[in-house]
């Protein structure tokens, strides 16, 4: 069985836990937002590429679910004292190491995905992990505030800003000239089926989505994905500021619909949604208990998302 899924950061790396369990003889290859991705302190991080890496190769700090297990922030407090910043975004002594060896591979001329698969090595997550593009791609988001109208990047609005601040849109920059990455849409051609996991409708998979090639080429598979949206709300996050920006109510249905019956085949919602289960508009919609508590609480919606993709192939 060949499965692609497409993934962001916290959710989608959960659920990939889950899948990976669910179908241990699968291949599985997940192709992983890269709209996150930020230089700091003159290093390139990919945060989304490493909650992925670290979730799955066993390095991650569960409680928080981003960043490494067992860290120290040495650095941190050394650049602090030297009042360089920014100070909003935290990076741990073990995490600015992945970040060292990235940044040093870019910039002896091996593209994203290069590095990623020698990070990987290290890593070993047991799936195969493509960053969606090795082009630029960086979410910036509008906001208007007392400094009037700006673009920030989208970590300063997420991280500094809390999201507090409303959008008043958000781009993905250099999406449109972006080339999918090598292997991304060989991948997806010859999946079985296509999964999207619980990841941000707007800034992960919208903007892997938005990549060009990628979303006919999943659009032509059959494509399950599991809603991030439970009972009107994210489950954790600020997916619901996101989607307002774009004008897509926070709900399961509305995240259906936005991705489209032409996308969508089948959606799992949390049995707290059960009220849409069965068509819609195109979409069969199943109902189920939706919440990552562990990793087989994962395993089983991934069970269910290979069943119904099963069932609509
Ligand atoms: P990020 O890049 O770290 O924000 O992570 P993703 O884009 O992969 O995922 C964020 C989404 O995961 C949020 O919208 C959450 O609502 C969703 N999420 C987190 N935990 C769970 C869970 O246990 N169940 C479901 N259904 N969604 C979850
Ligand atoms: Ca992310």
């Amino acid at each position: 069985m060949r499965i692609v899924a497409l993934a962001g950061g916290i959710g989608g790396a959960r659920f990939l836990r889950g899948l990976r369990q669910a179908a241990p003889e699968a291949d599985i290859t997940v192709i992983g937002n890269i709209g996150d991705d930020i230089s700091l302190f003159g290093l390139r991080v990919c945060p989304d590429l490493d909650t992925v890496m670290y979730t799955l190769g066993g390095g991650i700090n569960e409680e928080q679910g981003w960043g490494r297990a067992d860290e120290t922030f040495t650095i941190r407090e050394e650049l602090a004292a030297h009042e360089i910043g920014p100070s909003w975004f935290t990076l741990g002594d073990r995490d600015f190491a992945t970040h060292i060896v990235r940044t040093q591979m870019l910039g002896a001329g091996y593209p994203l995905s290069a590095v990623t698969e020698a990070l990987c090595d290290r890593w070993k997550p047991g799936v195969r992990l493509l960053p969606m593009s090795d082009d630029r791609v960086e979410t910036h988001v509008v906001i208007e505030d007392e400094q009037g109208r700006r673009a920030v990047h989208f970590q300063e609005w997420w991280v500094r800003l809390h999201a507090q601040v409303p959008a008043r849109s958000i781009v993905a920059v250099g999406a449109e000239d972006a080339k999918p990455a090598p292997g991304v849409l060989e991948a997806i051609d010859a999946a079985d089926f296509v999964i999207l996991p619980p990841s941000n409708p707007v800034v992960s998979v919208g903007t892997i989505l938005s990549v060009p090639g990628i979303r006919p080429a999943v659009a032509a598979k059959t494509v399950v994905g599991v809603s991030p949206i439970i009972g009107g709300a994210p489950v954790r996050g600020m997916a619901d500021a996101c989607l307002t920006a774009i004008g897509v109510e926070t709900s399961a249905g509305a995240v259906a619909a936005h991705y489209g019956a032409e996308l969508l085949d089948g959606w799992l919602v949390d049995t707290a949604d059960a009220a849409l289960e069965g068509d819609l508009g195109g979409i069969a919609v199943r109902a189920r208990p939706l919440l990552m508590t562990d990793v087989d609480a994962a395993a089983d919606i991934a069970r269910a998302a290979i069943d119904l993709a099963g069932e609509l192939a």
